[in-house]
């Protein structure tokens, strides 16, 4: 299994994977940034997503989507592709006089032709609760519980609350039913979020019975919470004075607390924060619902207790069920929550403000940490923000003004993304574009890595841009590929690991929480049909220029936000936070100090207490006999076009054909390697001899549904070569493959790589990208740099993609003026040695017809395929120097990483270990790195390719006391007792991971990884079984192997510098140390 799925219980799908899949769905790259503003329970993170590594064995692979939820502002409801083509369900709605008996008004009714469902909105009339209960054939079901919660100041309540009620409730009195939920259920999701103005509790699953336990869990967990009787519980995931012993300091503990100090560590978040906060002085939005570090302090466990009490309540709650389950079984399982409720008055009082509009524009000046390392002069950012309204926009408009956004900057051919970065007058885009998931939209633009003498140039490029574009207008090439990338999206509805259902219950509740109609927002068709209709008639011109000019040009609510690095900034808040601790100490009485110590010794105990089996075998759980004893299968046809293998997977995709062609690494010479990346983003965004980029781009834009390309590299277990490839990814309607295949090949071989002006952004922006990563998921950076130590896989994609990369990075932006010839010779180097017939390889997903009909297109194109021999190859030797590392990074939160090859002991892979890794994640790293290290996160990886097993944590506030943790855990596992109850959630949970839900596009490309790396159905058979088969014993076998990570393995560690200089005080020399920002 690959690492993706391990990590699963940390990364419910991987948003992180910005290098490989962004391009895949380039229009949603500039909407990267906003998206943590919404918190999680669990992070989004795994570092699975470097160049997409450890992919394959039993289960599912690829993750190639963000939440496409966001992937185009206004369009973004996604239609449901049924499975099963012929039939739109005569899905039934509960019947009515049972609805009513239950309790339940019917409101509306309507058959969405656009997700191919009847939707039902209920009222539950003693509570008034509202729900939205959609049947249809789609098996992964969803429910969400969704709550307005308005936030007062930025203490943090509700996202505090949004973890702590997770932590035990009536039915449910454990310490963490949701990790319980986690270790032991088939969900396909599972998580929660905490937005600006509302917390919303989502689960889904394929399997009915599982489904109806995450609800029941969920139900019970956010209307009887534990957290409100237990203060500990507040202590533990907001925040507490921690104090070991009276003689030590006393310092801040708690899960919240750090996960947004990581949070105040990212410039990126730091101007998107500001951004808000400035455009709504006098709403909700003024503050932040996630906390503010150096404010959550002030939080009290009162306030904590009212906030629950008053809003986590049926009144303000709004429910959808999503699904082919049975409706009446739905609003039973409601009503016997509901029902235990009276109204009350939170509807009014948890109603948004909307902001009024400014009568004159304003400028904010934040400051934000930075090392003195680099040059801090060009390390400026400004970001331009508009409010569009004081009151929701109409569909229509709003239909209007998200398709005016990817317009303008959804492709990097987009005309204010491309004049910006052309500009040369900073690295990379800040600001979202336009953000329609609050109660008043907004649109926000600009750049980073700007010099100070260039932030007013800035503003005024971006104003002159956008008034040339109102002047001006847009060109037909342009607008028609907008419309097919959008239309194309739509049908597709490819919403990646997400569940259609939740994409669609976002976009509801985004106008339902505001108490507008919740089915609008689930139809499109209509809408823009008749904007399609008004372009063609009136011009782009007329319908786009007006916009541009009362939203952005003629419109007072502007904040401008100015961010200037600062070196003194860490080191400076840092020094307050011990000053008002030292404070607090020295106000406290010897007897105050001895009881914090005692209070502090009794949560740490009881964090570490496990829950005893009894009060585990509440939650409840699926059988081993639920359970299919077979993998999951997917059809694939291996055949032959003109000499060169073909995979095909014959699966219904709504008429849309998925295809990749593989090309061999393996022969590069070794320098070449980290432009790799580089020569991809090439090869999609230069020109040909005949078209501008700008062309091309559109070009691609109108015929296909979008082109990628990227490196994938792997270990291969028992092999001593890795697997290093080139992936083309492409997509069409499959009446136009013959332009998908042609236009591939025109990226391939047509393109010339001769542009510097543009492989100098190229260059910058990878580089505003690796120092944005190291500060943002250091965990990542920190797992190549072990890999890379480790074995020759690992050196190839930390090359490409590690701190090794961003050294490459920041060396070759100087070379790039210096000798462009030899860079651009470089480039073509690699084109000739890659592309080429010799190890070619193609997989296609689609049904039956469709493939048939592309075959006569992929013969011409292999056709057009040159046939050269290998070169050169790397040497199976290269590696970097096995010592431990420290990687310096103005940050207040640390990613402690240490790893080993467990195969060089002689272990053998035996499908347990899934079971073990996922079950220690669930238990012994999330007790003592995340419950009571107050780490964001901490984590084991086994990567079954290379043998590799690593642990890692993320935002920790410790170092070495999480190297310790670690060290522990094959103790952990000697010692252990399990009983069979525990067994078979920690083996059902395991494959829950193994079958997790894929999308059609998915399972073929699994289906590619796993013939990439030599994965047979054989082998998946049999690890299925290993995995049903495990027992206590393999837990205790596999300690002996573990033993040696703790004895032999190498540590890194991207971390604050006064974390690893007191580190190094504590153990001379233990860390080698390097600077990296
Ligand atoms: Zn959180």
């Amino acid at each position: 299994m690959e690492r993706a799925t391990l990590l699963r219980t940390i990364s419910c799908s991987s948003s992180s994977s910005v290098l490989v899949s962004a391009r895949f769905f380039s229009r949603s790259t500039h909407r990267l940034y906003r998206l943590p503003k919404r918190h999680r329970l669990i992070p989004n993170i795994g570092h699975s997503s470097l160049f997409r590594r450890h992919i394959g064995l039993v289960s599912a692979a690829s993750r190639p989507s963000l939440h496409l939820k966001k992937h185009f502002s206004n369009f973004s409801v996604q239609a449901v592709a049924t499975s099963n083509p012929q039939s739109a369900p005569e899905a039934l709605g509960a019947d009515d006089s049972v609805a009513e008996k239950l309790g339940f008004e019917k409101v509306s009714e309507e058959f969405i032709e656009e997700c191919k469902s009847r939707a039902v909105l209920y009222k539950h009339k003693k509570t008034g609760a509202e729900i939205m209960s959609v049947s249809n054939e789609d098996e992964n079901k969803v429910f969400g519980i969704v709550f307005r919660t308005p936030p007062k100041d930025s203490t943090g309540i509700p996202h505090i609350l949004e973890h702590s009620v997770l932590c035990g409730s009536r039915k449910y009195p454990l310490k963490e039913p949701f990790v319980e939920l986690l270790k032991g259920s088939l969900h396909t999701f599972l998580n929660a979020f905490t937005y600006p103005d509302r917390t919303c509790y989502p689960v889904a699953s394929t399997n009915t019975k599982d489904f109806y336990n995450l609800v029941d869990v969920y139900l019970d967990a956010v209307f009887f919470p534990k957290c409100v009787n237990d203060i500990k519980t507040f202590q533990q995931e907001g925040w507490h004075y921690e104090l070991n012993d009276p003689s030590e300091d006393i310092t801040y503990k708690g899960v919240v607390f750090n996960e947004m100090k990581g949070v105040y560590s990212q410039p990126e978040s730091i101007l998107g924060r500001a951004s808000q906060q400035a455009l709504f002085p006098d709403n909700a939005y003024g503050v932040d619902s996630g906390g503010d570090p150096q404010v959550i302090p002030k939080l009290t466990f009162e306030e904590f207790k009212e906030f629950h009490c008053k809003y986590y309540h049926p009144s303000n709650a709004r429910i959808w069920f999503y699904g082919d389950d049975d409706p009446t079984e739905r609003l039973q399982i409601l009503s016997e929550y509901l029902d235990m409720f009276e109204a009350n008055s939170a509807p009014e009082e948890s109603k948004i403000d909307s902001q009024k509009l400014f009568s004159e524009p304003i400028r904010v000046i934040e400051k934000y940490p930075a090392s003195e390392a680099v040059d801090a002069k060009k390390k400026h950012m400004v970001c331009l923000n508009w409010l569009l309204s004081e009151t929701p926009l109409d569909l229509e408009t709003e239909l209007a003004v998200g398709f005016l956004d990817h317009l303008m900057m959804g492709t990097p051919a987009s005309p204010l993304r491309k004049i910006l970065l052309e500009s040369g007058l900073g690295e990379a885009i800040v600001g979202g574009g336009v953000q329609d998931e609050l109660l008043q939209p907004q649109f926000s633009i600009g750049l980073k890595g700007v010099s100070e003498d260039d932030i007013q140039k800035v503003e005024e490029l971006i104003m002159s841009t956008l008034k040339k574009l109102a002047d001006e207008g847009f060109d037909s090439d342009a607008v028609e590929a907008s419309m097919n990338t959008i239309e194309f999206s739509l049908r597709e509805n490819n919403t990646g690991s997400f569940p259609r259902g939740l994409a669609l219950m976002l976009r509801s509740v985004g106008k339902w929480i505001y108490d507008m109609d919740p089915f609008e927002p689930l139809k499109y068709q209509e809408p823009l049909k008749a904007l399609k209709a008004r372009i063609a008639k009136e011009g782009p011109k007329a319908v786009f220029a007006p916009l541009i000019e009362k939203f952005i040009l003629n419109n007072l609510h502007l904040a401008t936000i100015e961010m200037q690095p600062d070196p003194e900034k860490a080191s400076y808040d840092e020094a307050i936070e011990k000053e008002n601790l030292e404070k607090v100490k020295a106000s406290m009485t010897p007897e105050d100090l001895a009881e914090l110590a005692r209070a502090t010794h009794e949560l740490k105990l009881k964090q570490e207490t496990p829950d005893p089996p009894e009060a585990l075998k509440c939650v409840p759980s699926l059988s081993l006999q639920d359970i299919p004893k077979k993998p999951k299968h997917i059809p694939t046809e291996v055949g032959y076009i003109n000499g060169i293998k073909v995979l095909q997977h014959d699966l219904f995709t709504n008429d849309v054909l998925y295809a990749e062609v593989v090309f061999n690494m393996s022969s590069l010479k070794q320098e070449l390697l980290p432009l790799v990346p580089l020569f991809c983003q090439s090869l999609l965004e230069m020109g040909t001899k005949d078209m501008e980029f700008v062309q091309l781009n559109q070009l691609i834009g109108r015929k296909t549904g979008g082109i990628s390309v990227y490196p994938f590299t792997s270990s291969v277990r028992d092999k001593k070569d890795p697997c290093s490839h080139i992936i083309v990814r492409g997509k069409a309607m499959s009446e136009r493959s013959e332009d998908l295949f042609n236009l591939v090949n025109c990226v391939l071989q047509d393109v010339q790589l001769t542009d510097q002006k543009r492989f100098k952004q190229f260059v910058s922006q990878s580089k505003a990208r690796m120092e944005n990563r190291l500060r943002g998921s250091g965990h990542g950076i920190a797992a190549a740099r072990m890999d890379a130590k480790l074995n020759v896989a690992g050196w190839i994609s930390e090359q490409m993609g590690g701190l090794s990369y961003l050294e490459f990075l920041q060396a070759l932006e100087k070379k790039v003026d210096e000798d462009w010839p030899e860079i651009s010779a470089s480039l073509e180097e690699i084109r000739k040695t890659l592309i080429s017939k010799n190890g070619c390889l193609i997989n296609l997903t689609a049904d039956g017809k469709n493939l048939k009909n592309s075959e006569k297109h992929i013969s011409n194109f292999l056709d057009m395929l040159p046939n050269t021999s290998p070169v050169g190859s790397i040497p199976l030797s290269s590696r970097l120097s096995p010592t431990n590392e420290a990687i310096v990074i103005p940050t207040q939160v640390n990613y402690v990483g240490k790893a080993a090859n467990i195969c060089d002991t002689g272990y053998k892979l035996k499908g347990s270990a899934y079971v073990i890794s996922k079950y220690l994640n669930n238990t012994w790293l999330w007790d003592r790195v995340r419950v009571s290290g107050g780490a964001y996160g901490g984590f084991c990886d086994f990567d079954t390719h290379s043998g590799v097993f690593s642990y890692l944590s993320y935002r920790d506030p410790n170092l070495l006391e999480t190297l310790d943790v670690y060290d522990g855990t094959s103790n952990f596992l000697k010692e252990l007792e399990m009983d069979d109850d525990a067994l078979t959630k920690a083996i059902i949970g395991t494959i829950g991971d193994v079958d997790a839900y894929q999308l059609p596009d998915a399972k073929g490309y699994s289906s590619l990884m796993r013939h990439l790396l030599g994965v047979t159905e054989e082998e998946r058979q049999m690890r299925r079984e290993e995995i049903l088969l495990t027992r206590l014993n393999d837990f205790k076998d596999f300690a002996d192997f573990i033993e040696m990570v703790k004895d032999k393995g190498v540590v890194v560690a991207v971390a604050s510098p006064g974390d690893v200089d007191a580190a190094n005080k504590l153990r001379p020399n233990f860390f080698e140390v390097k600077k990296a920002l």
